[in-house]
């Protein structure tokens, strides 16, 4: 079979903010892009939140504009599904198999609405964290682009496969195959971004064993109106479901050498952030912080000042030792710092800021030596592989984005022949 080659000027994985600004910055200055992303939608997480700092405005407010630009802009070619699965060559003449999976969805099916409702098997959705279930049809989310629906097969046996297929034969097809593509591009730029630390490697921290005690991602969903309750969240158990106090415990797991090593430097922000969904829905709340540091650098102090007059929020400097559970609630169990004490307090939700870990495993396996000890892309020497986002270091949006702009001036200095 002949190999399928597509020449590009850059090549750019990961199709999350930093993916699509590099993209969009690239060929709105006349470069050719083809950008890949391994999922069946584009945005990557921030298309997961409620409401992004430091506007707290919904993340369509940037993404639609931006995704618009991108459907326009005929220099960039996009494929989701598509995975890297080699890098030969070197910064200027790289040559890059890709492959790309299938949908097992019919582009032509004119109702995949009313299959997906007759549709008898669910699948846990992994863009609500399992807190919510699809059917094994599904789109990502709602304004999910592209407009793609996909079938999951991992989630069925044979058997339920070989149903679907007979019963829904204008809509599926289980005979698509995976297919590969090369791309000569001159330059890579890898956006890989991230993954939330897994919360389950807390065990003192009652992730798993209390379903009150989530991560603060996982909050993100239960409040973002795309989410599992279309923004106005249930909680389980105590003062029927209405909640009295909560507490968000900072550097869950972060700049902690058994964990993450490193800050996040977003978790913070995200939390005080967090704090005004609750306080929105729920007037008597009283939220609790439990920091090491309180984080929200340059003119995030902002931020900080204008959310944290709120009289109902108590902030306090204690690393949390442990999350145990009662009849009445949760109990955090800290040590405050200023005070020396041990301190108690009962609340009805715990929110773990867990941090931002690098979503590199793909590049560990391809070129391992353009990672640090933590998994970042290097950034500090040149090994061909430009990336920007949160996979060179963590950081917001706004950081995000100014980073993808330099990213694509490295790579077009590599284009034309430069080191
Ligand atoms: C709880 C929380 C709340 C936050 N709230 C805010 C906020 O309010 N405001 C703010 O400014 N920032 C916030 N952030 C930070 C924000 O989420 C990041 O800055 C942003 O997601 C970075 O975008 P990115 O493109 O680098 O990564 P991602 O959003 O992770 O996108 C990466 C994309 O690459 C894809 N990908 C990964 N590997 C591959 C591969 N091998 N091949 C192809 N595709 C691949 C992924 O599927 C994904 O689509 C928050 C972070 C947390 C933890």
């Amino acid at each position: 079979m002949n190999k399928e080659v597509l020449n590009t000027d850059i090549l750019v994985v990961g199709a999350g903010i930093a993916g699509i600004s590099t993209a969009l910055e690239a060929a709105e200055t006349g470069f050719n892009v083809i950008l890949i992303e391994q999922s069946p939608f584009i945005g990557g997480r921030v298309t997961q939140l409620n409401q992004y700092f430091p506007k707290l405005c919904p993340p369509s407010c940037g993404l639609e504009i931006n995704i618009k630009r991108l459907r326009e802009n005929p220099l960039i070619k996009l494929y989701t599904l598509a995975e890297v699965k080699d890098i030969t060559g070197q910064k200027g003449d790289f040559e890059v198999k890709i492959a790309i999976k299938p949908t097992y969805i019919k582009d032509n099916c004119q109702n995949i609405d009313e299959i997906i409702e007759k549709c008898p098997y669910e699948r846990k959705n992994d863009f609500d964290f399992g807190l919510s279930n699809t059917k094994v049809i599904y789109k990502a989310h709602n304004n999910a682009y592209p407009d793609k629906y996909v079938l999951d097969r991992s989630s069925l046996t044979e058997e339920q496969l070989k149903f679907l297929s007979e019963a829904f034969p204008e809509a599926i097809d289980i005979n698509q195959k995976e297919r590969e593509i090369y791309v000569k591009a001159g330059s890579i730029i890898w956006a890989s971004g991230w993954q939330p630390y897994d919360a389950k490697k807390l065990d003192n921290l009652g992730y798993g064993k209390f379903p009150n005690v989530l991560t603060n991602m996982e909050l993100e969903r239960l409040f973002a109106s795309n989410g599992p309750y279309g923004g106005q969240p249930k909680f389980n158990g105590f003062n029927n479901g209405i909640l009295k106090s909560v507490a968000f415990v900072q550097c869950a797991g972060s700049r902690d050498e058994n964990h993450l090593e490193y800050c996040s430097s977003v978790c913070c922000l995200a939390s005080i952030k967090q704090s005004q969904y609750i306080r929105q829905l729920y007037q008597d709340c009283e939220i609790h912080i439990y920091y090491i540091d309180i984080r929200t650098p340059g003119v995030f102090e902002e931020f900080y000042n204008t959310y944290t007059q709120d009289e109902k929020i108590y902030i306090h400097r204690g690393k949390v030792a442990k999350v145990i559970g009662n009849n009445n609630g949760l109990i955090v169990e800290a040590e405050d710092t200023l005070s020396g004490k041990l301190v108690q307090r009962a609340h009805d939700l715990v929110v773990l800021a867990v941090g931002m870990q690098p979503d590199t495993q793909k590049l560990k396996l391809l070129m391992p030596e353009v990672l640090d000890k933590n998994g970042f892309v290097r950034t500090d020497i040149d090994t061909g592989i430009i990336a920007c986002g949160v996979c060179t270091r963590p950081k917001d949006v706004a950081s995000t984005v100014q980073e993808s702009t330099g990213a694509v001036m490295r790579a077009i200095h590599y284009i034309k022949g430069g080191n």
